[in-house]
């Protein structure tokens, strides 16, 4: 048996790209699954998007786009992240488009030029001379969630800088400008987090009209009562002050239940607990009203528990708890050595 299951509802995926097309209003919607479909599976998600209208899919790598290229053989893939010369000739067999901002821009492929318009990363300052194989134009957001005003800022210099190309796809918004910015949808949105129903703005998904896609799930492996003085997890961050019963819980930080979600609720047998003592590697325990029997069901993302929760206890963002939960591939290279 598992220690813990993740479940993704296609459904939900497919509500959420209609609701971001109806807010489009014409709009083409790109569909972001970098990360593996931010942990939800890319190859899942595009086929469910693709299937309600959306229009490209976007990725981080090459060879994340080569291998989606395998399952989707006419879909637009776009790479949004760097791409070094090896990967352009593997970008072009697989028929990638890429995002470029350095000079001068690879031939041969179909690209979007970056422009840095406040994001201060990736990006040009200027546009340059734009080749036949110019696609699109892009930028990036960075306070689409959290300061409007600055986004419509660089939205202006956006418009500025490519008005005068509006025969390519001009793309600057993600989820939340999609949202909440008209004036930056321009031909296509590139939205990731709230296809998969997660808030951008942290805060309920139901205010977008979004319904959360996974839902994570696992039981309580041991239950136990502490006696007043007893504690639970290293350290002795939680010492019972009363005869305390808890549960353990088979998961931890290395399947993606952060150290710092201490304290946070989880669902068990659908009543709110919350997580006491220290996140061990791959246990947690939560504080219960009653004894309860092994195998218990706790819902760690459901059932009211939302992403945008943990987030909030762990001062992070809904984006990182979901990508961290342990069904994912290894992105970083693994060499052994022995030295
Ligand atoms: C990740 C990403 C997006 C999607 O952002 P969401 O907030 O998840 O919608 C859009 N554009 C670029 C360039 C990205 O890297």
């Amino acid at each position: 048996m598992h220690r813990s299951e993740i479940t993704i509802d296609l459904g939900a995926v497919r509500r959420n790209a209609r609701r971001l097309l109806e807010v489009l209003e014409g709009s083409a919607l790109w569909a972001v699954v970098k990360a593996d479909g931010y942990g939800h599976g890319a190859v899942d998600v595009a086929g469910a998007v693709l299937a309600e209208g959306a229009t490209a899919l976007c990725v981080t790598t090459v060879e994340g786009g080569a291998r989606l290229r395998r399952e989707f053989p006419t879909a637009r893939i776009l790479v949004l992240g760097p791409s070094a010369g090896r990967d352009v000739a593997l970008a072009r067999e697989a028929d990638l488009e890429l995002a470029v901002w350095e000079l001068p821009v690879p031939e041969g492929v179909r690209v979007h030029v970056k422009l840095d318009t406040g994001m201060g990363r990736w990006g040009l300052s200027e546009l340059g001379e734009l080749g036949s194989n110019v696609v699109g134009l892009m930028t990036h957001l960075a306070t689409a969630d959290s300061d409007p005003a600055f986004a419509r800022e660089q939205l202006k210099r956006f418009d500025e800088a490519t008005n005068a190309y509006s025969h390519l796809v001009r793309h600057a918004a993600n989820s939340a400008a999609a949202l909440r910015l008209p004036e930056s949808r321009y031909d296509a949105a590139r939205c990731g987090v709230a296809l998969y129903g997660l808030s951008p703005f942290g805060g309920s998904p139901a205010d977008d009209g979004l319904e959360p896609a996974l839902r994570w799930e696992s039981r309580l492996a041991q239950v136990k009562q502490l006696r007043a003085g007893e504690s639970t997890g290293y350290g002795r961050r939680f010492i019972a002050e009363v005869d305390t019963w808890i549960g353990v819980v088979p998961v931890g930080y290395a399947d993606g239940f952060r150290r710092d979600m201490t304290g946070t609720e989880v669902a068990v047998n659908g009543r709110r607990c919350q997580v006491v003592g220290t996140v061990s590697m791959d246990a947690i325990a939560v504080r219960l009203e009653e004894p309860l029997a092994v195998d218990t069901p706790v819902t760690l993302i459901g059932d009211g528990v939302f992403a945008e929760d943990h987030a909030s206890v762990a001062d992070t963002i809904n984006y990182e708890v979901v990508t961290r939960i342990g069904s994912l591939p290894p992105r970083a290279r693994r060499t052994v050595i022995d030295g």
